[in-house]
């Protein structure tokens, strides 16, 4: 009989439930109080003990109802965000509330219609879960903590469902691709191991270049971007991965930009946050992007490589450090946007600007008024602030975040939900905004071949786009028992685009 695993002592009260919870379920089958015999089906089977899984508990509330407890970080119990688990043994037709407890923050994009996603066996795309059946409130019966509450109508007995904050993008995959690109023979791409998580796991550097460019005595202009420095950020990776496929593709754009830059890329800069589950810390429970002043070669490692090679870069007369950008997620915030820093030479501040200003002109999702520029204590260890400190004035550091969600298109205040395909959208769009900045434009037309453009490739993939098929979704009327009321707390009424809706 299964049996939920791991389950620690109580470790102090910043957990947000009574029980401290030790590591994920692990086909846990839920029996309803006082039966005894072979679990049935329709006694739901919870799992969390997979690549980047997280669910620390499960609770029964009633035949249709469960309280879900996040796993906290490890070793950090105050991060709880990143959920991600599979339920199985379901009957057709099985109507189920869900009540995720113990979030750790208290603004959430769940009130602007952000929904969990949702995938099964036999419908392996990830949707969104209709706005509608998902709630957002602050629960009485939970220290008054705030409670998502989301019904489901399983359809299919056979299928096991799987349900998670966000798109998926587990380390394995990301190993999956990067050796997919290695077996290409590109002679303008380059993977090396920069160094190993404190888990033994590849810190992976790419560098995307012409070969011209490696040759010895070249001088160098270097873009740095990295991502995943916070694990449960998963649009990180896909925008990563959208600019690494631009950058590495036969588009003139990319020609030109591989020509007169040397892109150099470590995507996953905390690969055993990624591995575990964590929303915010590695294995070691540090939020890696407050050590960037003094990163530790045993407890740091990963963001030591990272940062050693900077410095050696800086320190190199033949390379010009031009570009940092870190890329993470926003749970709060729609569009992407940048953080920048602050200077006291007016015009390094407003060179600053160039960056985010062209981006905005080439991605309909990027928006420069929610680009900001600070130079709060409380961000003195990240990435931005600390190489923005180092680097002389012709370098540029940037935090690019991108919404969990949405984004709202300029004149419209409809939110578009993100998909994959729209945030590495935008990792394209990052890309092609060198070569605006840099004013190769001219030099496109010359090494251009006859080829579609890239708005024309991007329709067709739009196009070729199949809607997915629908779930049952349950409807409801509220709030589910013992959560009489929402009172001003429910999601508001932003006009939700819903294509996965069959109701
Ligand atoms: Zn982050």
């Amino acid at each position: 009989m299964a049996e939920r695993s791991q389950t620690a002592p109580e470790a102090g009260n910043d957990m947000g439930n009574e029980d401290a919870i030790g590591g994920n379920v692990s086909k846990y089958t839920v029996l309803p109080s006082g039966y005894c015999g072979q679990p049935k089906k329709g006694h739901l089977i919870f799992d969390a003990c997979f690549e980047s899984g997280n669910l620390g508990r499960v609770d029964q509330v009633s035949e249709f109802e469960y309280d879900l407890f996040i796993r906290p970080d490890t070793c950090n119990p105050r991060f709880r965000v990143w959920f991600n688990f599979t339920v199985e043994n379901v009957k057709e037709s099985q109507r189920v509330i869900f009540n995720i407890v113990n979030f750790s923050k208290t603004k959430s994009l769940y009130r602007d219609g952000m929904a969990p996603m949702v995938k099964s066996t036999s419908r392996p795309k990830w949707q969104r879960l209709p706005p509608k059946n998902v709630y957002y409130y602050r629960c009485p019966d939970h220290r008054k903590n705030y409670v998502m509450s989301f019904a489901f109508c399983f359809d299919r007995e056979e299928d096991i469902y799987q349900f998670a904050y966000c798109y998926p993008y587990t380390y394995t995959r990301f190993q999956h691709y990067l050796d997919s690109l290695q077996k290409r023979n590109m002679d303008y791409f380059f993977r090396e191991q920069l160094g190993q998580s404190v888990q033994q796991r590849q810190l992976d550097l790419l560098t995307i270049t012409s070969p011209d460019n490696l040759r010895e005595g070249a001088e160098q202009k270097v873009v740095f971007i990295t991502g995943r420095v916070h694990p449960g950020e998963t649009p990180s990776s896909f925008v990563c991965q959208g600019i690494i496929d631009f950058l590495i593709s036969q588009h003139p754009i990319a020609r030109v930009l591989r020509e007169h830059l040397v892109f150099k890329i470590a995507p996953m800069l905390n690969p055993d946050g990624v591995y575990l589950g964590n929303y915010r810390c590695s294995l070691m429970g540090f939020d890696l992007n407050r050590h960037w002043l003094d990163p530790s070669p045993w407890a740091h490692p990963t963001l030591h490589g990272v940062k050693q090679l900077i410095i050696q870069m800086y320190n190199d007369p033949k390379t010009s450090l031009e570009f940092y950008i870190d890329i993470h997620a926003h749970s709060t915030m729609m569009n992407g946007f940048m953080y920048g820093n602050i200077f006291e030479d007016e015009e390094r501040f407003q060179r600053q600007a160039i960056f985010p200003k062209l981006l905005c002109q080439n991605a309909e999702d990027f928006s420069y008024s929610s680009t900001s520029f600070n130079r709060d204590a409380v961000k003195a260890g990240t990435g931005r602030r600390f190489l923005g400190g180092l680097l002389d004035h012709t370098s540029y550091c940037y935090t690019l975040e991108v919404s969990f969600y949405s984004y709202i298109i300029g004149g419209t205040t409809a939110a578009v939900p993100y998909t994959e395909e729209a945030y590495m959208k935008l990792g394209r769009n990052v890309a092609r905004t060198f070569l605006d900045y840099y004013r190769l434009n001219p030099l496109v037309e010359r090494v251009a071949i006859p080829m579609p453009r890239l708005r024309n490739e991007e329709t067709e993939v739009e196009r070729r786009k199949e809607k997915p098929p629908p779930y049952k979704y349950t409807l409801t009327r509220g709030p589910a028992r013992n959560h009489p009321n929402g009172k001003g707390d429910k999601k508001s009424s932003v006009n939700h685009k819903d294509p996965s809706n069959s109701f």
